[in-house]
């Protein structure tokens, strides 16, 4: 459940869906800023790029999970708890995936709320299990039109999540399994992004290099860094809110539906100057 549960965003992009012929071969990429690719993959993380948390997960659902417990919170202090908190998050120095961070983020966040009580314990476990239960999330209006774009465009898509939700079941509930040939979650790797482990992990199960390869994703330091550190392309999506510092040869989107233009006008990032062979 990396990430927090503080940047909801509920923009509306609707696109037309493509019909689906025989899909070209993806027409080799230029970046602006870099050499020409031969962009055949797009990896996309999961949370917050595909999907958002539901009302379960704001303060409201934070307090009815607490009451569950016997346990009392401040709904109204949820915001400010997921910001004290969330140093738990930044706390996962080697990379590895284990579930106790996360387990004292969220109790650390029912504490900052008020919670006081033996209840904390399972009160936490019961709210990161169910964080990995699709039916708690909202695909983006934006998704499912993209991939079938990109699907339809010859592109091979994967997902690469830091999540101990299936994604196998994450598929199935979207309807998004004609689209995705391969996916990797932290939980069955053993590896988080931005550890250049799982990175590989995905490139070796589509079939592809890191050079044909770009990563979508909200987040800077996990996505973003991460995929460029073994030597992919990156596309930042900042849903809301304002844009952080550019990277140079990292374009930006406000939504997924800029993405298949992005690529076929070969503007899907630039591959960093070194990347980590490591
Ligand atoms: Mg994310």
């Amino acid at each position: 459940m990396a990430g927090g549960a503080t940047r909801f965003n509920y923009s509306a992009n609707i696109m037309v869906l493509m019909p689906v012929g025989t899909p070209p071969a993806p027409r080799a990429a230029r970046s602006r800023t870099g050499p020409a690719r031969r962009v055949n993959a797009v990896f996309f993380d999961v949370d917050f790029t595909l999907i958002h948390p539901g009302p379960a997960f704001d303060g409201e659902g934070y307090r009815a999970f607490a009451a569950r417990h016997g346990l009392q919170v401040d709904a109204s202090r949820f915001e400010e708890a997921v910001r004290e908190a969330s140093v738990e998050l930044e706390r996962l120095h080697d990379g590895a995936y284990r579930p106790e961070p996360f387990l004292r983020y969220v109790s650390r966040v029912l504490a900052r709320m008020g919670a006081v009580g033996d209840g904390i314990e399972a009160c936490s476990l019961q709210i990161y299990d169910e964080w990995a239960l699709c039916h708690h999330f909202t695909l983006y209006d934006d998704v499912s039109p993209t991939l079938a774009t990109l699907h339809a465009a010859g592109y091979r898509i994967g997902l690469i999540s830091n999540t101990h939700r299936c994604l196998d079941s994450f598929q199935s509930h979207f309807a998004l399994e004609p689209f995705i040939t391969a996916a990797v979650s932290s939980s069955d790797h053993g590896y988080l992004k931005p550890h250049p482990s799982i990175f590989r992990a995905a490139l070796d199960r589509i079939g592809t290099s890191a050079a044909d390869g770009v990563m979508v994703g909200d987040s800077m330091v996990h996505d973003i860094a991460g995929a460029r550190r073994v030597g992919m392309a990156a596309v930042l999506l900042v849903r809301s809110g304002q844009p952080p510092e550019p990277v140079d040869g990292v374009p930006v989107i406000r939504t997924l539906a800029e993405l298949p233009g992005l690529l076929a006008r070969g503007c899907g990032g630039s591959r960093p100057a070194q990347a980590d062979g490591s």
